[in-house]
């Protein structure tokens, strides 16, 4: 078995654990409901979800999408975040080596699929998520760069003062972004920042690309411009595309100058 197909096979079941934890943040964090307890409940007939129930995307298929107890739908957003979720934590475990890289993009790259639908739906990003990830993620570097991982924190340090300091900026000078996405882009500074400057360029990019594309889409489809879109959703998209491909991108646009 190759170490690629090793790495992704050990990642899978943490990667779907977090997918189905990120879907109860999705559910109970913007309405600042626990997110640890109590355990998850029908909405309609209230019956707690039980543990054979309750395993990520195998049991929404295996009860085809409704409540065992009263026969309620459940939304198949349920097990497209989980997978998803797992997707991106697999896919940062096959290619990136490093054990400690991995958690640290395997996590950073967990919460996008929750920050996006959180802000599409609430228009806000919880700082109960930001302000505990940018810590978090600061000391995870910080530890790997003690065990030898190819992670650098002064550069995760700038990457989180650039990125965020930005947006900050644009914040202050704009309506449309929020405080919520100066905490988000720190979030992603900190985290892609520690692999080098690069992929904070690239998030950042991306970002801003996909951000146009979504506003263009809205004039399109006829929304008032300023009925504002989340930035969040496209920040969201940047980070993951810079986890994959930002060596790739960085230094092809690079090349276009030299
Ligand atoms: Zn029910």
């Amino acid at each position: 078995m190759s170490d690629t197909l090793l790495r992704a096979l050990v990642a899978l079941p943490f990667g779907l654990v977090l997918g189905s934890f990120m879907t109860v943040v999705v559910a109970r964090m913007p309405a600042g409901e626990s997110v640890v307890a109590p355990r998850s409940r029908c909405p309609r007939c209230k019956a707690e979800i039980r543990s054979r129930d309750n395993i990520p995307v195998v049991s929404w298929l295996l009860l085809r999408g409704k409540c065992r107890n009263c026969g309620l739908k459940i939304s198949a957003e349920y097990p497209l975040t989980e997978a998803v979720t797992a997707a991106l934590v697999v896919g940062a475990a096959a290619v990136y080596e490093s054990v400690w890289v991995i958690v640290l993009v395997g996590l950073l790259l967990s919460m996008m699929p929750a920050v996006a639908l959180i802000d599409l739906r609430h228009r806000i990003i919880p700082n109960r998520l930001t302000y505990p990830s940018v810590l978090a993620f600061s000391l995870l570097v910080v530890v790997a760069r003690l065990f030898g991982a190819p992670v650098d924190p002064l550069r995760a340090l700038m990457g989180l003062a650039i990125y965020g300091g930005a947006l900050f900026v644009v914040a202050i000078a704009s309506r449309g972004m929020g405080m919520g996405d100066v905490k988000l882009a720190a979030v992603i500074g900190v985290s892609l920042g520690a692999l080098g400057l690069r992929y904070v360029g690239v998030a950042a990019g991306a970002g801003v690309l996909f951000g146009g594309v979504m506003g263009i889409g809205a004039l399109v489809m006829g929304r008032d411009r300023k009925s504002a879109i989340p930035f969040g959703p496209s920040m969201a998209a940047g980070a993951v595309v810079a986890a994959f491909w930002g060596e790739r991108l960085a230094g092809s646009y690079l090349k276009l100058y030299h």
